[in-house]
């Protein structure tokens, strides 16, 4: 709970801050360094790489996306892994862990299909036999150590801006200031920006591509939350690196993948053949 709450209460006093301290161009540059380095974390490493293994890549390189996706507090990377594994297996059945489409009828289900897909899911109790669902990363004792430490990595991502700030303003009230935006603020938005594509993507946005589920394409968190948005064609293809297919369809994560793949970081990454991505087009 307190992982919620505290981000909250920080966001709704920064009014209040601004007011009272102004507002730096650092604590901005702070607050979307890390946005960026973060939510990375969750679609690019414990999403894409961990869950689906769409590329493959140096052990190091998993390592750092292992705790960029950790600072994020959305839980340990075998957890989350083994959660979103268990959503694609039981995507807007009554045992998905997060669908919006079982609050009952009318305005008031849908409020309230929409609360625990945002957020009342992350408090239930973990579906029975979670563990068998990462049992490939469980097998390294690289990875079973890194999700055992998640509560340093979650110090790290308050820290690490904290330095930041500190040290671009020469001042403790940046270090102040780095903590609450690059730290609080940023975890708030992450949080609400990642689960967003479990509640709105399973609710509004267009369905190109045939699923059987109620993922959709929302064209407003395919660029937030780094193309996680394109989330029919992701329920279509899982195992594509890339989300966002059609050229208008923004997907940075899979941007950051492509360039990987250039720079020799990345490989065997995966795609939809046009063969693939033709068959599974709905028609209209
Ligand atoms: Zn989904
Ligand atoms: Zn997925």
């Amino acid at each position: 709970m307190i992982a919620i709450v505290v981000p909250l209460a920080a966001v709704l006093v920064t009014p209040l801050y601004v007011w009272e301290w102004g507002f730096r161009w650092s604590d901005l540059a702070v607050l979307v360094g890390m946005y960026v380095l973060t939510a990375m974390g969750v679609t690019i490493g414990f999403h894409r790489l961990f869950v689906h293994r769409s590329f493959e890549t140096y052990l190091w390189v998993k390592v750092v996306f292992a705790i960029m996706g950790s600072m994020a507090l959305q839980g340990p990377l075998l957890r989350w892994v083994g959660m979103h594994r268990w959503h694609h297996q039981h995507s807007d059945t009554p045992e998905d862990p997060h669908s919006p489409q079982h609050g009952g009828a009318g305005f008031v289900g849908l409020m309230k299909g929409l609360w625990h897909a945002q957020i009342g899911w992350f408090f239930e109790a973990d579906p029975p036999n979670l563990a068998r669902y990462s049992q490939d990363l469980r097998k390294s004792r690289t990875f079973r150590v890194i999700s055992a430490l998640f509560p340093l990595w979650v110090a790290l991502g308050l820290v690490l801006p904290a330095v930041v700030g500190g040290l671009l303003s020469q001042s403790w009230m940046g270090a102040l200031s780095g903590l609450i935006w690059g730290g609080l603020v940023r975890i708030f938005l992450v949080h609400h920006v990642t689960w967003s594509v479990n509640s709105a993507c399973h609710l509004w946005g267009s369905q190109p591509y045939k699923s059987d589920d109620e993922s959709r394409n929302n064209a407003l968190f395919g660029v937030l939350a780094m193309g996680e948005g394109w989330h029919n064609t992701h329920h279509a293809f899982p195992t594509s690196a890339r989300h966002g297919l059609r050229w208008w369809e923004i997907d940075l994560s899979y941007w950051v993948i492509h360039l990987m793949e250039r720079l020799s970081l990345a490989w065997d990454v995966k795609l939809p053949t046009p063969d693939a991505e033709a068959k599974g087009r709905r028609l209209a």
